[in-house]
């Protein structure tokens, strides 16, 4: 009876084990990318508020509503594999002790000019391209493969976004991050439409159900491109 016991309690153990695993499935890279993107994503949305309600330049409420779609398609790479948030919920706090250095920066140095506001801007793109870009080097679950180069594609169009707002303002932009030639590249090319199909999170429809699109709903300040609706929006992605 109690080798039977014993024997059950093995099968349950090595069963439960093995379908955790597939549920998960990911190593601790994958896992430790997943956390990193989506404070990277709350941080590009934070400091864009926070140099919106600054300088009150629509391009940074249009690019923080899609920061927040970046940001809910990572987060449905966490609830589908089941991994921890450990993104914290209120505005400019970070786990990541480096993101919450870079927020402190970036708010401060965005905080001096107009222009500066907008080189924060391309910088934070250049961070998130370039770990991205490393990401998807590294190879990662089909999944996670396809948010990625989607949240790619939508870095790329505010790189061009903020880099065309400082030639506006006759400021020439040098990549800080990338190379002159990554960055030439994705200067010269014209603006991505996601794939209206993927909606940025594969065979899913976007995700609506997070906390930070619901308090952007209450904000309204002037933004008219299709807000609140992520799919196959001709936005910013
Ligand atoms: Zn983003
Ligand atoms: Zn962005």
């Amino acid at each position: 009876m109690k080798t039977l016991i014993t024997i059950t309690l093995i099968i349950v153990a090595a069963t439960s084990f093995s379908i955790k695993g597939f549920a998960t499935g990911l190593t601790d890279a994958e896992k430790e990318g997943i956390q990193l993107m989506r404070e990277e994503e709350k941080l590009a949305h934070d400091v864009y508020i926070f140099l919106y309600d600054k300088w009150n330049m629509r391009i940074f409420s249009n690019i923080s509503n899609a920061e927040t779609r970046h940001f809910e398609a990572i987060g449905y790479l966490i609830d589908n594999y089941e991994l921890k948030d450990n993104a914290k919920k209120e505005a400019g706090i970070f786990n990541n002790k480096e993101l919450q250095e870079l927020y402190n920066s970036l708010t401060e140095k965005g905080n001096k000019s107009l222009i500066a506001a907008f080189e924060v801007g391309a910088l934070i793109e250049e961070v998130d391209i370039a770990d991205l870009q490393k990401l998807l080097a590294a190879g990662q679950d089909s999944t996670i493969t396809g948010v990625y180069e989607n949240l790619l594609r939508g870095s790329e169009n505010h790189l061009r976004a903020f880099t065309g707002q400082l030639e506006n303002q006759n400021a020439k932009y040098t990549p800080m991050v990338l190379s002159e030639t990554a960055y030439t590249k994705i200067i010269e090319g014209s603006h991505q439409k996601g794939d209206p199909n993927s909606c940025i999170v594969p065979n899913k429809n976007c995700p609506n159900n997070n906390n930070m699109s619901e308090k952007n709903k209450g904000r309204g300040k002037g933004n008219g491109r299709g807000k609140g609706k992520g799919c196959g929006q001709k936005g910013w992605n």
